[in-house]
């Protein structure tokens, strides 16, 4: 079998993806789906974490507008990705693979801390890890989570899931006229404005040097496609 194209990735899946076509909540069909898919991109060979969004259940700023504190509401919205976290773990290990998830915050009674230690040994040991509870730090999202966990665990990219196959110039489900990118640069991508990812999460993949590989997860077998090389997506990077 061929190599992967990368060794080892972070997976960005928001939340929103886990909700399925009820629009929030977790779909148990499409979390299974996601782990299946996962599970056929770990066989690989690549070492693989995964960092969940929380935002089929709450989102800091939405939840912040109805009088809840930012931070807070944020607080909320890291607490919503531990369960993500866990709905997929559970999956993963369900259909025979190996996961663990880690968290950002000390929570021993429901799943261990982050640490990047843990995350190596898992990593090695063969685990899909799954990453929770955000950067732990209001006033952030989990793309930016992607990134900075990419850079600790020395991955060697970010493979940004989204319903879209990569950056367009404006929304293509809305303005047809919408240019696709085939690859970007982190200042393009920043200066552009284009909405598919935070500037934040940007410029942090700039300055540590990853790559960002935006791809639509609604095919099945999506993330094994660009881990060998053949799938469709845009590559940002510098
Ligand atoms: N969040 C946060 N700090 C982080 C990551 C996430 O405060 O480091 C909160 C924030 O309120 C965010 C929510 O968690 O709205 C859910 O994360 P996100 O919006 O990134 O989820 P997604 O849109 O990917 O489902």
């Amino acid at each position: 079998m061929a190599e992967p194209v990368y060794r080892r990735v972070v997976i960005k899946i928001s939340g929103e993806y886990l909700a399925g076509s009820q629009g929030a909540g977790i779909d148990q069909p499409t979390v299974n789906r996601i782990a299946s898919d996962l599970i056929a991109a770990k066989k690989l060979g690549a070492e693989i974490a995964v960092v969940v969004g929380g935002g089929n259940m709450v989102r800091g700023v939405e939840v912040s507008a109805q009088g809840v504190s930012r931070t807070t509401g944020d607080t909320m919205g890291m607490l919503a990705t531990v369960m993500n976290c866990l709905a997929l773990e559970s999956a993963i290990e369900r259909m025979g693979t190996p996961a663990r998830a880690l968290s950002a915050f000390v929570m021993p009674e429901i799943c261990e801390l982050f640490t990047r230690g843990a995350a190596h040994n898992y990593l090695a040991q063969g685990r899909i890890v799954l990453l929770g509870g955000g950067t732990g730090n209001p006033y952030f999202t989990t793309d930016t989570t992607a990134v900075l966990r990419a850079a600790e665990i020395d991955a060697q990219a970010v493979l940004k899931a989204t319903n879209v196959d990569g950056v367009y110039s404006a929304d293509p489900k809305k303005d047809p006229s919408a240019k696709r990118f085939e690859r970007l640069t982190h200042s393009q991508a920043i200066e552009g404005g284009y909405k598919v990812m935070d500037a934040t999460a940007f410029a942090l993949a700039r300055d540590t040097s990853l790559p960002i590989i935006v791809f639509s997860i609604s095919e099945p077998g999506s993330i094994g496609a660009i881990l060998r090389g053949t799938g469709r997506g845009t590559i940002v990077a510098g």
